[in-house]
């Protein structure tokens, strides 16, 4: 169904009459005598807008009609008006697409794959076989020098042998020639058959800036930026770096360096604070290893689960002790059965029998094991009694 108000991106109100109304699913659903909505196709989303005042919720075709959707009931007289800013955004985005394709097309030799509108930034796909920044600055020159020469974008409805005369892409064996056929040209460069909605001269793109390409299975996906998109991507950039660099009371520019310094500082400091620990846990150890007995049970609280395990480690590769250790986790812990290489037990076998007494998981091996469960006085009561029922042996 081609409308011809797409012809015309300015043309953005409208007075008409409700022709037919459905209500679906609490929504009414109307079409009107015309409209000057438009409905998604060709990778172009619909228009958004107001009826009688009332927020469009969406509008599709059905029956070779445009329906659209509000959550109110409206009467005669109707008064479209379309979000003028959002379909000058998307028509911008969109013949920007026209212009740098086909100057990739024509000049480059690469296919267009794909072309995707992003809310940030926008994407195109183009069959190259290679690419790189300098190529891409010189598509970026010429796309602008396009801009500032504001050549027009023409919209007509060539006859079958008018647009095969013009256009040289392949439309394949599917395409079908019998609809009403919609041409865009933006004469010296490019000639295709769309029925989206333009800007009406290049000079509305403002300027084209290519940000970015990485390669993939069918060649190389190109983000960018154009029209109003290119001046919030500006803006909305600016705001994080221009607050990064009061964060980090740097010049914008330096916010990388600034950003490395502070990851080496981090290395560094946390280096330092591991030997910190080391040293901690080694006077940690050498205080509970005070004792006459062979075995002994503590509970510990405070610290994470790796840093209790490497306390652990420390007490039994520096002492010839044996012990239950309990760190207490809020309503769960971790606990661990160790021993010096040189005491006769097995920590896993005193690991099983409590594990298989207080639903503890985990295990281990003859010099250590470990694991969690929740934790009971009757737990840290059973552990003393082993201890007890070791030292007495
Ligand atoms: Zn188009």
């Amino acid at each position: 169904m081609l409308n011809k108000h797409y012809d015309n991106l300015f043309e953005v109100d409208m007075d008409t009459k409700i022709v037919e109304e459905k209500l679906i699913d609490g929504k009414y659903h109307y079409s009107f005598e015309d409209t000057i909505f438009y409905v998604k196709s060709g990778g172009m989303e619909n228009d958004k807008g107001l009826i009688n005042e009332i927020p469009l919720e969406d509008v599709y075709v059905e029956d070779n009609k445009a329906w659209h959707v509000l959550k109110e009931k409206i009467t005669n007289p109707v008064h479209l008006s379309v979000d003028l800013d959002y379909r000058l955004f998307k028509s911008q985005i969109h013949s920007a697409q026209h212009l740098m394709c086909t100057i990739m097309n024509t000049d480059y030799h690469a296919k267009t794959i794909m072309f995707k509108t992003g809310e940030i930034e926008s994407e195109i796909e183009m069959g190259f076989t290679t690419l790189n920044r300098e190529i891409l600055n010189a598509i970026e020159k010429r796309c602008n020098e396009c801009i500032i020469q504001d050549i027009p974008i023409i919209i007509g409805y060539p006859t079958k042998e008018e647009a095969l005369a013009n256009i040289w892409e392949d439309y394949g064996e599917n395409f079908d020639w019998d609809i009403q056929l919609r041409s865009v040209s933006i004469p010296g460069i490019d000639y295709d058959l769309c029925a989206c909605i333009h800007v009406p001269s290049l000079r509305y793109l403002h300027a084209i800036k290519f940000l970015g390409y990485e390669k993939t299975t069918r060649g190389y996906k190109i983000s960018f930026v154009a029209g109003q998109q290119l001046l919030d991507y500006i803006q909305r950039h600016y705001d994080v770096f221009h607050e990064a660099s009061r964060s980090l009371a740097v010049a914008q520019l330096e916010i990388n360096e600034s950003i490395q310094k502070l990851f080496q500082e981090k290395k560094e400091l946390a280096s330092s604070l591991n030997d910190y620990k080391q040293k901690y846990f080694e006077c940690y150890a050498k205080e509970l290893c005070n004792i006459p007995e062979l075995y002994f049970f503590h509970e510990f609280d405070g610290f994470d689960v790796k840093s209790f395990q490497q306390l652990c480690s420390i007490i039994t590769n520096q002492y010839e002790k044996g012990f239950i250790g309990l760190l207490k986790l809020d309503d769960k812990c971790h606990v661990v059965v160790a021993k010096n290489k040189a005491l006769p037990i097995q920590a896993n076998e005193i690991f099983k029998e409590i594990a298989s007494k207080f639903e503890l998981k985990g295990g281990g091996n003859p010099g250590i094991s470990q694991g969690g469960g929740n934790y009971s006085t009757d737990l840290i009561t059973y552990c003393i009694n082993k201890i007890n029922q070791l030292n007495g042996q």
